[in-house]
């Protein structure tokens, strides 16, 4: 099939495409930079004119390579190049390549105008080179001339187009929604305005870690088992890389990090993505969202670590729950404990509707929420603080987690699944 208004008198210069042979119509067309005017409705097998110029490329080679050595013989060569352009112009032509056709002729590259410059003009003995330069002049107006007059046919073609087609250019476009912020995004934010009120800030770190960092400065060295806890994955290195590189199992890292940077007092907050090598469950994704905090300075007891952490909670989940801590490990901290809220879903009472046991807290009342303690002394030791005269704590709690219970979400894998029944519900 043929291009409709297609002419094919194009100075011979035409060649056959089809599309299902190389590329689709269209990749061509957008490639070429087609004009709407052929692409509307176009074929799938097109012809349209080829790419390659059907010129015999003298100006591609200087007079001399050519034994030009006389001002009529410059003449000729001119009235050629001329003529094969006029031969090749004609909107019909050249709608639809437009500018590559005009970056044949006028390309700063390349353009033959360019190259008659650079293999007539520059090189020509003294002699010839008024001529070839007036020669030149003439056929670079004619030529400009003549493709600015083309170019006006074209714009004024589509805008004929485009009334022919009735196309009320005073509609209103394609509204698209632009969708909203990701549950576990909102949840952030919400964990770092009430951190921040209360005077920390927010750091992040590298998700691609040292082992050092992950581990060891975490006072976790190589053959400890809590290593065998957060098995995580290896990155595969190039020979002779430094390494090992690994996921991060949490944001611990950062703190770290911040400490080596920044001298007490710290107080910060360091959300993340970080990875196990778990297998997915409803509570299990190989990579999920920590957020840790850290606070460091000359006084800093256990009161106010405790006070810190439940007025984060209430401010998060509502005043009415209550907190309470139990005796745990941790090797960055000591001491450590987990630390409980009652029941988001029954109130703490442990029992569920009518009577029956609370399922989420399987009628205990409580519900685990994350570990905490006061920073392992050994920790100062690797980022250079003085244990005598500094002390701290630090905490790092699943998002994911704190998602799920303050919107009773039953299944972690819903936040990575981009359904958008699912997200539809938190706009
Ligand atoms: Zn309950």
């Amino acid at each position: 099939m043929v291009v409709p208004g297609l002419a094919t008198q194009a100075g011979g210069a035409l060649a056959i495409f089809t599309g299902a042979k190389s590329r689709s119509f269209t990749s061509i067309a957008a490639s070429l930079n087609f004009s709407r005017n052929a692409i509307v409705g176009a074929p799938c097998d097109v012809i349209y004119p080829s790419t390659m110029p059907t010129n015999d490329g003298t100006h591609e080679k200087t007079l001399a390579a050519l034994g030009v050595t006389s001002a009529e013989q410059i003449s000729v060569l001119f009235a050629g190049l001329r003529e094969q352009f006029d031969a090749e112009v004609s909107l019909e032509a050249v709608q639809l390549l437009w500018k590559e056709f005009r970056d044949r002729w006028i390309g700063r590259k390349s353009g033959v105008i360019t190259q008659v410059t650079n293999n007539w003009l520059k090189p020509a003995p003294p002699g010839l080179k008024p001529t070839v330069g007036a020669e030149l002049n003439k056929l670079k107006s004619h030529v400009e001339s003549k493709l600015d007059e083309i170019h006006l046919k074209i714009e004024n073609a589509e805008e004929e187009w485009a009334r022919d087609e009735r196309v009320d250019l005073s509609l209103p476009g394609v509204v698209r929604p632009i969708g909203s912020r990701h549950l576990i995004r909102q949840v952030l934010q919400e964990i770092e305005d009430i951190f921040v009120s209360i005077g920390f800030s927010v750091v992040e770190g590298p998700e691609i870690e040292t082992p050092y960092y992950n581990f060891e400065a975490l006072n976790i060295p190589e053959f400890h088992p809590v290593r065998a806890d957060m098995d995580t994955f290896y990155l595969e290195l190039p020979k002779g890389a430094p390494g090992p590189l690994l996921l991060r199992t949490h944001t611990s890292p950062v703190q770290i990090r911040t400490m080596e940077k920044r001298q007490p007092p710290v107080r910060v907050i360091v959300p993340g993505k970080v990875y196990r090598r778990d297998n997915p469950d409803a509570t299990h994704s190989f990579m999920f969202h920590q957020i840790e905090g850290l606070a460091v300075d000359s006084d800093i007891t256990f009161c106010d670590f405790t006070g810190t952490i439940e007025y984060f909670v209430k401010q998060y989940f509502g005043p009415s729950v209550k907190t309470r801590f139990r005796p745990s490990y941790f090797p960055f901290t000591e001491p450590s404990v987990e630390f409980d809220v009652s029941c988001i879903f029954c109130g703490g009472s442990g029992s569920g509707a009518s009577g029956t046991t609370c399922g989420k807290c399987k009628g205990s009342g409580w519900i685990e929420l994350f570990g905490a303690g006061m920073v392992d002394p050994a920790i100062y030791g690797f980022v250079n603080y003085d244990a005598s005269k500094v002390s701290g704590f630090a905490f790092g709690m699943g998002m994911d987690r704190l998602a799920m219970l303050k919107y009773g979400i039953d299944d972690i894998q819903v936040f990575f699944q981009n359904d958008v029944r699912f997200l539809k519900q938190f706009p």
